[in-house]
């Protein structure tokens, strides 16, 4: 398959092209249209796969097909270090650059206030470690009733590091209606257990 079948659009096209990606990876063709389909979806795949833009570019295409009513993100990205929470907000402005969207990173072991600042002037897009989201979300610096699509990277990795107990926590301030996008190198049973609670009627994908 190529870029062309998968329904992205022109601004997206053209960021892809300019990465120099001539086909869509395996997980690429595969999540794309399910995800542009708006369906919830539970991910098998590696680093190193295209999974992040598996799930950056159909996100991007969703968000700017529908109206912003706020300030508040309407997509959040949850990651289990600050390393990876970079590299997504990386790809998601690389990807993005073409589109009116705004994005912002909000992760530990810096100061919060510039990421206070980020937030208030409005954000479509937020990438998150969970322990200082929750700071975020305490302080009331940021609104999450506003997020249509969840998207949890490196499942697998979040629950080995403990954050399970955040992850509930954040899941609570979520709306009901909203997308799931579940990303897991591994299925352990708590990986299971996790995405039968999240996820609803998901697509399966494994690359
Ligand atoms: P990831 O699995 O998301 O960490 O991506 C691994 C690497 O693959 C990144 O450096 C991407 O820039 C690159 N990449 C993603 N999609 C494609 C593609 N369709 N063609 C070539 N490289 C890609």
């Amino acid at each position: 398959m190529s870029f062309e079948n998968l329904g992205l659009r022109a601004e997206l096209m053209r960021a892809v092209s300019a990465e120099g990606y001539t086909c869509p990876t395996p997980i690429q063709n595969q999540a794309v249209p399910v995800i542009l389909a708006g369906r919830d979806v539970l991910a098998g795949a590696q680093t190193g796969t295209g999974k992040t833009a598996a799930f950056t570019l159909p996100m991007l295409q969703l968000l700017s097909d529908r109206p912003r009513r706020g300030r508040a993100p309407r997509a959040l990205v949850l990651t289990p270090t600050r390393e990876l929470a970079a590299q997504v907000g990386e790809s998601v402005a690389t990807y993005g650059s073409h589109l009116p969207l705004r994005s912002t990173i909000v992760f530990g072991g810096v100061g919060i206030n510039p990421q206070k600042d980020a937030l208030r002037s409005g954000v479509d897009i937020l990438i998150a470690t969970p322990g200082r989201l929750l700071d975020h979300a305490g302080q009331g610096t940021v609104d999450l009733s506003a997020v249509e699509i969840l998207v949890l990277d490196e499942a697998d990795r979040m629950l080995d590091m403990g954050f399970i107990h955040d992850i509930r926590k954040v899941l609570k301030l979520l709306p009901a209606r909203r997308q799931n996008l579940l990303f897991s190198a591994t299925y352990s049973n708590d990986i299971k257990s996790l995405a039968d609670k999240l996820l609803h009627e998901p697509a399966l994908i494994e690359v």
